[in-house]
Protein backbone atom coordinates (compact mmCIF):
# COMPACT_ATOMS: atom_id res chain seq x y z
CA UNK A 1 0.00 0.00 0.00
CA UNK A 2 3.06 1.93 0.00
CA UNK A 3 1.80 3.68 -3.15
CA UNK A 4 -0.74 5.46 -1.39
CA UNK A 5 1.07 6.91 1.17
CA UNK A 6 0.96 9.61 -1.70
CA UNK A 7 4.33 11.16 -3.11
CA UNK A 8 3.33 10.86 -6.68
CA UNK A 9 4.40 7.43 -7.52
CA UNK A 10 6.42 6.81 -4.78
CA UNK A 11 8.89 3.84 -4.14
CA UNK A 12 11.60 4.20 -6.49
CA UNK A 13 8.76 4.72 -8.97
CA UNK A 14 11.86 7.29 -10.54
CA UNK A 15 12.85 4.28 -13.06
CA UNK A 16 10.34 5.28 -16.21
CA UNK A 17 10.47 1.60 -18.14
CA UNK A 18 10.41 3.42 -21.60
CA UNK A 19 13.46 5.46 -21.12
CA UNK A 20 15.61 2.87 -19.43
CA UNK A 21 14.58 0.27 -21.93
CA UNK A 22 15.60 2.26 -24.93
CA UNK A 23 19.10 3.00 -23.20
CA UNK A 24 19.56 -0.23 -22.20
CA UNK A 25 19.46 -1.93 -25.86
CA UNK A 26 20.89 0.26 -27.63
CA UNK A 27 24.07 0.53 -25.57
CA UNK A 28 24.42 -3.37 -24.93
CA UNK A 29 22.18 -5.80 -27.16
CA UNK A 30 22.43 -8.68 -25.06
CA UNK A 31 20.30 -12.35 -25.18
CA UNK A 32 18.10 -13.19 -22.34
CA UNK A 33 20.27 -15.26 -19.73
CA UNK A 34 17.38 -17.50 -19.09
CA UNK A 35 16.41 -18.37 -22.80
CA UNK A 36 19.42 -17.52 -25.06
CA UNK A 37 16.86 -16.67 -27.95
CA UNK A 38 15.22 -13.53 -27.42
CA UNK A 39 16.80 -10.30 -27.10
CA UNK A 40 16.67 -9.09 -23.83
CA UNK A 41 13.99 -6.22 -22.95
CA UNK A 42 15.28 -5.43 -19.36
CA UNK A 43 18.07 -5.91 -17.16
CA UNK A 44 16.92 -6.62 -13.35
CA UNK A 45 20.23 -6.85 -11.73
CA UNK A 46 23.25 -5.95 -13.05
CA UNK A 47 24.27 -9.42 -14.93
CA UNK A 48 20.39 -10.56 -15.35
CA UNK A 49 19.37 -9.82 -18.72
CA UNK A 50 15.65 -10.74 -19.15
CA UNK A 51 13.85 -11.05 -22.82
CA UNK A 52 9.96 -10.44 -22.60
CA UNK A 53 8.62 -13.93 -22.25
CA UNK A 54 11.17 -15.09 -19.72
CA UNK A 55 10.66 -11.77 -17.59
CA UNK A 56 6.85 -12.27 -17.70
CA UNK A 57 7.65 -16.11 -15.97
CA UNK A 58 10.06 -15.04 -13.76
CA UNK A 59 7.60 -12.76 -12.14
CA UNK A 60 4.69 -15.33 -12.30
CA UNK A 61 6.54 -17.90 -10.88
CA UNK A 62 8.08 -15.17 -7.80
CA UNK A 63 4.44 -14.96 -7.21
CA UNK A 64 2.95 -18.41 -6.75
CA UNK A 65 6.32 -19.32 -4.78
CA UNK A 66 5.69 -16.27 -2.37
CA UNK A 67 2.61 -18.20 -1.48
CA UNK A 68 3.82 -21.37 -1.77
CA UNK A 69 6.84 -21.10 0.47
CA UNK A 70 4.40 -19.33 3.01
CA UNK A 71 1.30 -21.71 3.04
CA UNK A 72 -0.50 -19.58 4.84
CA UNK A 73 -3.24 -19.22 2.31
CA UNK A 74 -5.58 -22.32 2.29
CA UNK A 75 -7.44 -23.59 -1.40
CA UNK A 76 -11.22 -22.18 -1.00
CA UNK A 77 -10.29 -19.49 1.33
CA UNK A 78 -11.82 -15.81 0.85
CA UNK A 79 -9.24 -13.68 0.27
CA UNK A 80 -9.56 -9.72 -0.44
CA UNK A 81 -7.16 -8.35 -2.58
CA UNK A 82 -6.23 -4.20 -1.13
CA UNK A 83 -5.93 -2.26 -4.37
CA UNK A 84 -4.90 1.65 -4.42
CA UNK A 85 -4.61 1.89 -8.62
CA UNK A 86 -1.03 2.14 -7.57
CA UNK A 87 1.64 0.35 -9.68
CA UNK A 88 2.34 -2.30 -6.90
CA UNK A 89 -1.32 -3.52 -6.06
CA UNK A 90 -2.39 -3.00 -9.76
CA UNK A 91 0.47 -6.11 -10.28
CA UNK A 92 -0.82 -7.89 -7.74
CA UNK A 93 -4.79 -8.24 -9.24
CA UNK A 94 -2.89 -8.88 -12.21
CA UNK A 95 -1.03 -11.59 -10.79
CA UNK A 96 -3.85 -13.40 -8.66
CA UNK A 97 -6.10 -13.03 -12.57
CA UNK A 98 -3.36 -14.22 -14.08
CA UNK A 99 -2.83 -17.39 -11.50
CA UNK A 100 -6.51 -18.28 -11.63
CA UNK A 101 -6.62 -18.84 -15.47
CA UNK A 102 -3.91 -21.02 -15.59
CA UNK A 103 -3.55 -24.76 -15.81
CA UNK A 104 -4.48 -26.79 -12.74
CA UNK A 105 -1.50 -27.86 -11.49
CA UNK A 106 -0.36 -24.03 -11.24
CA UNK A 107 -3.42 -22.63 -10.68
CA UNK A 108 -4.00 -20.37 -7.71
CA UNK A 109 -7.12 -21.75 -5.41
CA UNK A 110 -8.10 -19.04 -3.37
CA UNK A 111 -11.42 -17.01 -4.19
CA UNK A 112 -10.25 -13.42 -4.50
CA UNK A 113 -12.68 -9.86 -3.90
CA UNK A 114 -11.34 -6.60 -4.17
CA UNK A 115 -11.30 -3.83 -2.11
CA UNK A 116 -10.52 -0.08 -3.36
CA UNK A 117 -10.58 3.17 -0.64
CA UNK A 118 -11.52 6.48 -1.99
CA UNK A 119 -9.29 9.02 -0.16
CA UNK A 120 -10.06 11.94 -2.53
CA UNK A 121 -11.15 13.92 0.10
CA UNK A 122 -8.14 14.24 1.96
CA UNK A 123 -6.02 14.26 -0.85
CA UNK A 124 -7.26 17.79 -2.22
CA UNK A 125 -9.34 16.29 -5.00
CA UNK A 126 -12.76 17.95 -5.85
CA UNK A 127 -15.91 15.83 -6.29
CA UNK A 128 -15.86 15.97 -9.98
CA UNK A 129 -11.87 14.64 -9.66
CA UNK A 130 -13.42 11.86 -7.51
CA UNK A 131 -16.47 10.98 -9.55
CA UNK A 132 -13.80 10.52 -12.31
CA UNK A 133 -11.09 8.56 -10.22
CA UNK A 134 -13.99 6.40 -8.83
CA UNK A 135 -15.65 5.61 -12.11
CA UNK A 136 -12.17 4.47 -13.90
CA UNK A 137 -11.39 2.26 -10.82
CA UNK A 138 -14.95 0.91 -10.94
CA UNK A 139 -14.31 0.02 -14.52
CA UNK A 140 -10.76 -1.92 -14.04
CA UNK A 141 -12.44 -3.66 -10.98
CA UNK A 142 -15.52 -4.67 -13.34
CA UNK A 143 -13.18 -5.91 -15.65
CA UNK A 144 -11.56 -8.58 -13.47
CA UNK A 145 -14.84 -10.37 -13.01
CA UNK A 146 -14.07 -10.43 -9.12
CA UNK A 147 -16.33 -9.29 -6.31
CA UNK A 148 -15.37 -5.59 -5.42
CA UNK A 149 -15.97 -2.90 -3.07
CA UNK A 150 -15.82 0.69 -2.95
CA UNK A 151 -15.31 2.20 0.30
CA UNK A 152 -15.05 6.15 0.92
CA UNK A 153 -12.45 7.17 3.46
CA UNK A 154 -15.33 8.76 5.55
CA UNK A 155 -16.67 5.83 6.56
CA UNK A 156 -13.94 5.37 8.63
CA UNK A 157 -16.00 7.75 11.07
CA UNK A 158 -18.54 5.35 11.30
CA UNK A 159 -16.52 2.06 11.85
CA UNK A 160 -17.30 0.17 15.50
CA UNK A 161 -14.99 0.75 18.28
CA UNK A 162 -14.83 -3.40 17.75
CA UNK A 163 -12.04 -2.76 14.79
CA UNK A 164 -9.72 -1.83 17.19
CA UNK A 165 -10.04 -5.44 18.85
CA UNK A 166 -8.76 -8.14 17.79
CA UNK A 167 -11.49 -10.52 16.12
CA UNK A 168 -12.01 -14.63 17.61
CA UNK A 169 -9.49 -16.76 15.69
CA UNK A 170 -11.08 -19.54 13.97
CA UNK A 171 -8.47 -21.56 12.56
CA UNK A 172 -10.60 -22.95 8.67
CA UNK A 173 -8.72 -26.27 8.55
CA UNK A 174 -7.55 -26.68 11.99
CA UNK A 175 -6.56 -30.15 11.78
CA UNK A 176 -5.44 -30.45 7.95
CA UNK A 177 -2.18 -29.91 6.53
CA UNK A 178 -1.56 -27.66 3.97
CA UNK A 179 -0.83 -30.42 1.82
CA UNK A 180 -3.58 -32.13 2.67
CA UNK A 181 -5.85 -29.52 2.10
CA UNK A 182 -4.80 -28.84 -1.52
CA UNK A 183 -4.84 -32.35 -2.66
CA UNK A 184 -8.74 -32.73 -1.21
CA UNK A 185 -9.47 -29.11 -2.99
CA UNK A 186 -8.47 -30.41 -6.37
CA UNK A 187 -10.11 -33.95 -5.74
CA UNK A 188 -13.40 -32.18 -4.99
CA UNK A 189 -12.86 -29.44 -7.57
CA UNK A 190 -12.83 -32.86 -10.15
CA UNK A 191 -15.64 -34.34 -8.61
CA UNK A 192 -17.04 -31.28 -9.62
CA UNK A 193 -16.25 -31.40 -12.91
CA UNK A 194 -14.91 -27.67 -12.68
CA UNK A 195 -11.68 -28.87 -14.53
CA UNK A 196 -9.41 -25.96 -15.79
CA UNK A 197 -12.87 -23.62 -15.68
CA UNK A 198 -12.75 -21.05 -12.16
CA UNK A 199 -16.69 -20.98 -12.43
CA UNK A 200 -15.61 -22.32 -9.28
CA UNK A 201 -13.41 -19.69 -7.95
CA UNK A 202 -15.06 -16.73 -9.16
CA UNK A 203 -18.21 -16.57 -7.42
CA UNK A 204 -21.24 -15.11 -9.82
CA UNK A 205 -22.74 -12.27 -9.09
CA UNK A 206 -22.07 -8.59 -8.31
CA UNK A 207 -19.88 -7.67 -5.52
CA UNK A 208 -20.44 -3.92 -5.58
CA UNK A 209 -23.57 -3.37 -3.15
CA UNK A 210 -23.73 -0.10 -5.66
CA UNK A 211 -24.05 -1.65 -8.45
CA UNK A 212 -26.09 -4.39 -8.97
CA UNK A 213 -26.25 -5.11 -12.65
CA UNK A 214 -25.41 -4.10 -15.72
CA UNK A 215 -22.77 -0.66 -16.39
CA UNK A 216 -21.25 0.83 -13.48
CA UNK A 217 -23.41 3.41 -12.38
CA UNK A 218 -22.12 7.24 -11.20
CA UNK A 219 -20.37 6.66 -8.40
CA UNK A 220 -21.99 8.01 -5.25
CA UNK A 221 -19.77 10.32 -3.12
CA UNK A 222 -20.41 10.42 1.00
CA UNK A 223 -22.44 13.49 2.41
CA UNK A 224 -20.60 16.64 2.21
CA UNK A 225 -21.25 16.82 6.00
CA UNK A 226 -19.20 13.42 6.62
CA UNK A 227 -16.20 14.64 4.16
CA UNK A 228 -16.24 17.62 6.06
CA UNK A 229 -16.00 16.31 9.16
CA UNK A 230 -13.31 13.66 7.62
CA UNK A 231 -11.74 16.49 6.62
CA UNK A 232 -11.65 18.38 10.30
CA UNK A 233 -9.94 15.15 11.91
CA UNK A 234 -7.14 16.06 9.22
CA UNK A 235 -6.96 19.24 9.57
CA UNK A 236 -6.14 18.97 13.57
CA UNK A 237 -3.22 16.97 13.10
CA UNK A 238 0.09 18.99 13.37
CA UNK A 239 2.68 17.38 11.06
CA UNK A 240 2.65 15.61 7.75
CA UNK A 241 4.04 12.55 9.25
CA UNK A 242 1.39 12.40 11.72
CA UNK A 243 -1.20 12.74 8.58
CA UNK A 244 0.30 9.70 7.44
CA UNK A 245 0.16 7.53 9.89
CA UNK A 246 -3.72 8.77 10.66
CA UNK A 247 -4.65 7.96 6.60
CA UNK A 248 -3.04 4.44 6.78
CA UNK A 249 -4.62 3.67 10.24
CA UNK A 250 -8.07 4.43 8.88
CA UNK A 251 -7.08 2.87 5.37
CA UNK A 252 -6.25 -0.70 7.31
CA UNK A 253 -9.21 -0.62 9.35
CA UNK A 254 -11.39 0.04 6.97
CA UNK A 255 -10.25 -2.76 4.53
CA UNK A 256 -10.40 -4.74 7.96
CA UNK A 257 -14.12 -3.92 8.27
CA UNK A 258 -14.84 -4.80 4.77
CA UNK A 259 -12.95 -8.48 5.06
CA UNK A 260 -14.87 -8.81 8.28
CA UNK A 261 -18.88 -8.06 6.76
CA UNK A 262 -17.92 -9.44 3.77
CA UNK A 263 -16.47 -12.84 5.07
CA UNK A 264 -12.79 -12.91 4.20
CA UNK A 265 -9.95 -14.50 6.10
CA UNK A 266 -7.11 -12.81 4.42
CA UNK A 267 -6.48 -9.46 3.39
CA UNK A 268 -3.17 -9.37 0.69
CA UNK A 269 -1.55 -5.62 0.27
CA UNK A 270 0.75 -4.63 -2.70
CA UNK A 271 3.94 -3.55 -0.61
CA UNK A 272 7.27 -3.83 -2.90
CA UNK A 273 10.55 -4.76 -1.62
CA UNK A 274 11.41 -0.96 -1.69
CA UNK A 275 8.44 -0.31 0.44
CA UNK A 276 9.45 -2.58 2.94
CA UNK A 277 12.71 -0.92 2.87
CA UNK A 278 11.68 2.41 2.95
CA UNK A 279 8.83 1.06 5.87
CA UNK A 280 11.51 -0.66 8.32
CA UNK A 281 13.62 2.75 8.56
CA UNK A 282 10.61 5.06 8.85
CA UNK A 283 8.89 2.67 11.47
CA UNK A 284 12.23 2.55 13.56
CA UNK A 285 12.72 6.55 12.75
CA UNK A 286 8.90 6.66 14.33
CA UNK A 287 9.88 4.68 17.87
CA UNK A 288 8.28 1.53 16.16
CA UNK A 289 11.52 -0.78 16.53
CA UNK A 290 9.61 -3.07 18.10
CA UNK A 291 7.22 -3.98 15.93
CA UNK A 292 8.93 -3.92 12.70
CA UNK A 293 8.40 -7.77 12.10
CA UNK A 294 4.68 -7.32 12.11
CA UNK A 295 4.48 -4.47 10.09
CA UNK A 296 6.24 -5.23 7.67
CA UNK A 297 7.12 -8.85 7.51
CA UNK A 298 5.21 -11.57 5.37
CA UNK A 299 1.99 -11.95 7.49
CA UNK A 300 0.51 -9.45 10.03
CA UNK A 301 -1.71 -11.50 12.40
CA UNK A 302 -2.27 -8.58 14.83
CA UNK A 303 -6.05 -8.52 13.92
CA UNK A 304 -6.95 -11.90 15.31
CA UNK A 305 -9.31 -13.63 12.55
CA UNK A 306 -7.92 -11.62 9.70
CA UNK A 307 -4.52 -12.10 8.90
CA UNK A 308 -2.96 -9.46 6.28
CA UNK A 309 -0.51 -11.01 3.86
CA UNK A 310 2.13 -9.12 1.65
CA UNK A 311 2.78 -11.43 -1.40
CA UNK A 312 4.71 -8.71 -3.22
CA UNK A 313 7.20 -7.88 -0.52
CA UNK A 314 10.29 -9.25 -3.11
CA UNK A 315 9.65 -7.57 -5.70
CA UNK A 316 11.74 -4.26 -6.60
CA UNK A 317 9.61 -1.34 -7.53
CA UNK A 318 11.87 -1.53 -10.97
CA UNK A 319 10.18 -4.95 -11.74
CA UNK A 320 6.74 -3.65 -11.05
CA UNK A 321 7.30 -0.54 -12.98
CA UNK A 322 8.82 -3.13 -16.34
CA UNK A 323 5.63 -5.48 -15.32
CA UNK A 324 3.58 -2.90 -15.93
CA UNK A 325 4.91 -1.39 -18.38
CA UNK A 326 5.39 -4.39 -20.77
CA UNK A 327 1.66 -6.05 -20.14
CA UNK A 328 -0.38 -2.82 -20.28
CA UNK A 329 -1.44 -2.72 -15.96
CA UNK A 330 -3.73 -0.08 -15.79
CA UNK A 331 -2.96 2.51 -13.07
CA UNK A 332 -5.07 5.12 -11.40
CA UNK A 333 -2.46 7.15 -9.42
CA UNK A 334 -4.00 9.61 -6.55
CA UNK A 335 -2.55 12.52 -5.98
CA UNK A 336 -0.23 12.77 -2.63
CA UNK A 337 -1.63 14.49 0.77
CA UNK A 338 -1.46 17.96 0.28
CA UNK A 339 0.95 20.52 2.11
CA UNK A 340 1.14 23.67 3.46
CA UNK A 341 4.05 25.97 2.97
CA UNK A 342 5.38 26.07 6.80
CA UNK A 343 4.68 21.89 6.20
CA UNK A 344 8.09 19.98 7.11
CA UNK A 345 7.97 16.82 5.08
CA UNK A 346 7.15 13.41 6.56
CA UNK A 347 9.74 11.30 7.92
CA UNK A 348 8.59 8.95 5.53
CA UNK A 349 9.07 11.40 2.43
CA UNK A 350 12.61 11.78 3.92
CA UNK A 351 13.70 8.28 4.34
CA UNK A 352 12.79 7.30 0.39
CA UNK A 353 14.36 10.40 -0.68
CA UNK A 354 17.66 9.05 1.44
CA UNK A 355 17.13 5.53 0.62
CA UNK A 356 16.99 6.34 -3.47
CA UNK A 357 19.45 8.68 -3.28
CA UNK A 358 22.05 5.91 -1.95
CA UNK A 359 19.90 3.01 -4.20
CA UNK A 360 21.25 5.78 -7.43
CA UNK A 361 25.17 4.77 -6.38
CA UNK A 362 24.81 1.57 -4.69
CA UNK A 363 22.28 -0.52 -5.86
CA UNK A 364 22.15 -3.27 -3.54
CA UNK A 365 20.90 -0.38 -0.67
CA UNK A 366 17.41 -1.38 -0.58
CA UNK A 367 17.63 -5.26 -1.19
CA UNK A 368 20.05 -4.94 2.14
CA UNK A 369 17.98 -2.92 4.29
CA UNK A 370 15.21 -5.52 3.25
CA UNK A 371 17.62 -8.75 4.14
CA UNK A 372 18.00 -6.99 7.12
CA UNK A 373 14.54 -6.78 7.90
CA UNK A 374 14.23 -10.48 7.44
CA UNK A 375 16.18 -11.51 10.36
CA UNK A 376 13.67 -9.83 12.99
CA UNK A 377 11.09 -12.33 14.47
CA UNK A 378 7.39 -10.98 15.41
CA UNK A 379 7.09 -13.64 18.16
CA UNK A 380 8.54 -10.77 20.51
CA UNK A 381 5.51 -8.56 20.04
CA UNK A 382 2.80 -11.10 20.91
CA UNK A 383 0.41 -9.09 23.65
CA UNK A 384 -1.39 -11.79 25.85
CA UNK A 385 -4.17 -9.52 26.86
CA UNK A 386 -6.14 -6.32 26.25
CA UNK A 387 -4.47 -4.20 29.08
CA UNK A 388 -1.27 -5.06 27.10
CA UNK A 389 -2.17 -4.00 23.47
CA UNK A 390 -1.63 -0.70 21.84
CA UNK A 391 -4.72 1.01 21.48
CA UNK A 392 -4.30 2.06 17.58
CA UNK A 393 -1.91 -0.31 16.36
CA UNK A 394 -3.10 -3.65 18.41
CA UNK A 395 0.70 -4.24 19.01
CA UNK A 396 2.12 -5.30 22.37
CA UNK A 397 2.72 -2.19 24.90
CA UNK A 398 6.26 -1.72 24.91
CA UNK A 399 6.88 0.69 27.97
CA UNK A 400 7.28 -0.62 31.68
CA UNK A 401 6.17 1.90 34.42
CA UNK A 402 9.36 3.62 34.92
CA UNK A 403 9.38 4.48 31.07
CA UNK A 404 6.39 6.05 31.09
CA UNK A 405 7.25 8.14 33.49
CA UNK A 406 9.74 9.60 31.56
CA UNK A 407 7.51 9.80 28.68
CA UNK A 408 4.85 11.37 30.71
CA UNK A 409 6.03 14.93 30.75
CA UNK A 410 6.73 15.76 26.76
CA UNK A 411 2.88 14.30 26.31
CA UNK A 412 1.30 16.88 28.54
CA UNK A 413 -1.46 18.46 25.97
CA UNK A 414 -3.27 21.72 26.63
CA UNK A 415 -6.87 20.52 27.37
CA UNK A 416 -9.45 23.48 26.64
CA UNK A 417 -12.24 21.11 26.54
CA UNK A 418 -11.51 19.92 29.95
CA UNK A 419 -12.48 22.94 31.30
CA UNK A 420 -15.54 23.02 28.91
CA UNK A 421 -16.93 20.05 29.79
CA UNK A 422 -16.26 20.04 33.93
CA UNK A 423 -14.22 17.46 35.11
CA UNK A 424 -16.63 16.83 38.59
CA UNK A 425 -19.39 16.07 37.05
CA UNK A 426 -18.41 12.73 36.01
CA UNK A 427 -15.01 12.02 36.84
CA UNK A 428 -15.46 8.50 34.63
CA UNK A 429 -16.85 10.25 31.32
CA UNK A 430 -14.30 13.44 31.76
CA UNK A 431 -11.34 11.06 32.60
CA UNK A 432 -12.02 9.30 29.73
CA UNK A 433 -12.01 12.76 27.22
CA UNK A 434 -8.79 13.99 28.63
CA UNK A 435 -5.96 13.30 25.88
CA UNK A 436 -3.62 12.20 28.77
CA UNK A 437 -5.64 9.48 29.44
CA UNK A 438 -5.08 7.68 26.12
CA UNK A 439 -1.33 7.77 26.81
CA UNK A 440 -1.14 4.58 28.91
CA UNK A 441 -3.11 2.59 26.44
CA UNK A 442 -0.24 3.33 23.84
CA UNK A 443 2.51 1.87 22.61
CA UNK A 444 5.72 4.13 22.42
CA UNK A 445 5.18 4.41 18.71
CA UNK A 446 1.83 5.55 18.34
CA UNK A 447 2.03 8.12 21.33
CA UNK A 448 4.59 9.87 19.36
CA UNK A 449 2.05 10.11 16.32
CA UNK A 450 -0.91 10.80 19.00
CA UNK A 451 0.89 13.56 20.56
CA UNK A 452 0.42 15.14 16.58
CA UNK A 453 -2.96 14.67 16.22
CA UNK A 454 -5.52 17.00 17.26
CA UNK A 455 -7.71 17.38 20.90
CA UNK A 456 -9.15 14.09 21.79
CA UNK A 457 -12.45 15.72 20.14
CA UNK A 458 -11.64 15.74 16.88
CA UNK A 459 -10.19 12.03 16.65
CA UNK A 460 -12.22 9.71 15.19
CA UNK A 461 -15.67 8.24 16.78
CA UNK A 462 -14.78 4.94 17.08
CA UNK A 463 -11.01 5.72 18.42
CA UNK A 464 -12.70 7.58 21.51
CA UNK A 465 -15.43 4.60 22.08
CA UNK A 466 -13.26 2.09 22.38
CA UNK A 467 -10.88 4.21 24.61
CA UNK A 468 -13.21 5.13 26.85
CA UNK A 469 -14.34 1.06 27.09
CA UNK A 470 -10.71 0.37 27.64
CA UNK A 471 -10.65 3.05 30.64
CA UNK A 472 -13.69 2.43 32.19
CA UNK A 473 -12.71 -1.28 32.20
CA UNK A 474 -9.52 -0.67 33.40
CA UNK A 475 -11.29 1.08 36.34
CA UNK A 476 -13.64 -0.88 37.31
CA UNK A 477 -11.19 -3.86 37.47
CA UNK A 478 -8.94 -1.93 40.07
CA UNK A 479 -11.71 -1.42 41.95
CA UNK A 480 -12.68 -5.29 42.18
CA UNK A 481 -9.00 -5.97 43.01
CA UNK A 482 -9.53 -3.06 45.92
CA UNK A 483 -12.25 -4.38 47.65
CA UNK A 484 -13.05 -8.16 48.52
CA UNK A 485 -10.25 -9.82 49.79
CA UNK A 486 -11.37 -13.19 48.58
CA UNK A 487 -12.04 -12.15 44.99
CA UNK A 488 -8.69 -10.97 44.59
CA UNK A 489 -7.18 -14.72 44.00
CA UNK A 490 -10.13 -14.93 40.78
CA UNK A 491 -9.11 -11.45 39.22
CA UNK A 492 -5.52 -12.08 39.66
CA UNK A 493 -4.50 -14.70 36.75
ZN1 LIG B 1 14.24 -15.43 -22.52
ZN1 LIG C 1 0.70 1.39 18.91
Amino acid sequence: MCEAAGDGGGCGADMGPARRRRGEGQSHPRTCMKCGKGSAALIIRVGDPFCRNCFHEYFVHKFRAMLGKNRIIFPGEKVLLAVSGGPASSAMLRQVQEGLSRETAKKLRFIPGVVYVDEGAVRGQSPAQREQSLACMETLLQATGFPYYLVHLEQALELPASILRPGPVTPSEPSVSYKEAVEGFIQQQRQKGYGDKDSGTSPPGPGSGESPEGPPAAPRLPAAALTQELLKVFEAVQTLTAKEELLQMLRIHLILQTARTKGYTKVMTGETCTCVAIKLLTNLALGRGAFLAVDTGFKDDRHGDVMVVRPLREYTAKEIAFYNHFFNVPTVIAPPLPTKRRDKPSIRHVVEHFLMGLQKDFPSTISTVYRTGEKLSADLAKPSCESERCLLCLCALDLDGEEELALEPTLIIDEPEMERNGCCQDPLAAGAEHKSAYIPLLCYGCRLTFKELGPVTTLPPYVRAEAQRRIRSAEMQQQNQEVPPEDKELGKS
